[in-house]
């Protein structure tokens, strides 16, 4: 037993973990999830007419990172997709981030003209400027126009989804929306941006076909009789519920999701749809934008965002601030002292990461790993 490795949540932090400890250690690996299925958040499944839902909300990969795009396509194809995004802004539908595009929709074209101008000239072409920045320049102009997107685009939404006023978020989440000063209308401008092409499960599925990795799932850490029993324990579970909450609990944002089938080829004209100020929920995704699928219906999910209540529902989105950060802190310290157990992935870091991060991040976590051997 002490030659195995036991590796908690089959999430894609856990998965790619256990799949280099299998593949390159050549060690056993008992991986656990308290759910009923391997993925984590990026699980998705297959409608009955075959249209592939994100069970957890829309998933995109996109990354800079060549190593961790050469990893993934080990265990997957991929199908170009580039994501764009729609926003319901006082009844029309409007490319975000907000960019040049959007300001030729949103206004008179006189009026366009003259903020283009202005930005190019302030910020220069090609250049994000995040919202809050915006709102505070001296010229009229862009005060109009960082007003008229701080609460017609970012407001609305920031209120929605965070449960607080813009102000009491932390700039590295608000930082997150931004003016793009361009034509592009992607939402992203990675150089890899995919979606794999049989489903995110399915890759995952792949990379833990390996007779060394036994899968269990339904099973939660708390029944493990002896952890100490394993070589190492890789834990991506919550940080605060490892240690029984002694510093206070960590709070996160939870989702919940309204999903339907509709009787209609297509919904909305993209996959994703922001509601900033209509509605409580915060976006409709409609899922077979993603991979060409051409199926009589469509499946659309609403979303709607609240307090994670701990046993109750997700924790999804960890709300990064100075108070939390400090009681992550006292709990990231003891983890320190522990030797045989590693904490990775975005709840044991309480850290906000795209798929990409939490693969480069569970690269980076199995060289630690390799190195202790
Ligand atoms: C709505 C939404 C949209 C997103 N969109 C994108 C996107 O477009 N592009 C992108 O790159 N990223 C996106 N992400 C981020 C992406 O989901 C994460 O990067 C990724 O899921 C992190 O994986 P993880 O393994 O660290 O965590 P998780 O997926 O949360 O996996 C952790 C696993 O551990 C299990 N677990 C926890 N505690 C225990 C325990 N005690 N015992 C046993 N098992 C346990 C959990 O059940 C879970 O399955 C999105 C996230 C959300 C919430």
């Amino acid at each position: 037993m002490k030659d195995k490795y036991l590796v908690v949540g089959a999430g894609i932090t856990g998965c790619v973990i256990a799949e280099n400890i299998a593949s390159q250690l050549g060690k056993e690996v008992l991986l656990i999830d308290s759910r009923r299925h391997v993925g984590g958040n990026c699980r998705d499944y297959r409608s009955f007419e075959g249209i592939l839902v994100h069970e957890f909300g829309p998933h995109i990969f996109h990354t800079n990172n060549g190593d961790v795009w050469n990893y993934l396509s080990r265990f997957t194809d991929w199908t170009m997709y580039f994501h764009r995004v729609l926003a319901n802004i006082e009844g029309m539908e409007i490319p975000v981030p907000f960019n040049l595009n959007s300001i030729y929709m949103a206004f008179p074209a006189e009026l366009a003209g003259k903020l283009e101008n202005a930005l190019i000239e302030k910020f220069g072409y090609g250049t994000k400027i995040p919202i809050l920045e915006m709102r505070k320049t001296e010229s009229p102009l862009l005060k109009f126009l960082a007003d008229y997107v701080y609460r017609n685009v970012f407001l609305g939404y920031t209120v929605k989804q965070w449960g607080v006023k813009p102000e009491e978020i932390d700039e590295s989440v608000s930082g997150r929306i931004p003016v793009y000063i361009s034509r592009d209308d992607r939402y992203f401008q990675d150089k890899y941006q995919a979606i794999p092409r049989l489903g995110y499960s399915k890759m995952i599925e792949n990379m833990l076909k390996n007779d060394k990795i036994e899968v269990r799932l339904g099973c939660d850490f708390r029944e493990i009789s002896d952890p100490n029993n394993y070589k190492m324990v890789i834990y991506t579970g919550k940080i605060d519920e490892y240690f029984g909450g002694k510093y206070g609990e960590l709070p996160y944002r939870s989702l919940r999701f309204e999903t339907e089938y509709l009787n209609t080829r297509q919904f909305q004209p993209v996959a994703q749809m922001n509601y900033p100020s209509n509605f409580d929920f915060t976006r409709i995704t409609e899922f077979k934008h993603f991979l060409p699928q051409n199926t009589a219906g469509t499946i659309i999910a609403k979303e709607y965002s609240m307090p994670h209540v701990a046993g109750k529902n997700t924790p999804f989105y960890p709300i990064i601030n100075p108070e939390n950060m400090s009681i992550y802190e006292k709990y990231r310290s003891e983890a320190l002292q522990l030797k045989n157990v590693i904490f990775a992935g975005r709840l044991a870091e309480y850290k906000y990461y795209n798929m990409d991060q939490a693969v480069a991040s569970a690269l980076d976590k199995f060289s630690l790993i390799a190195g202790r051997v």
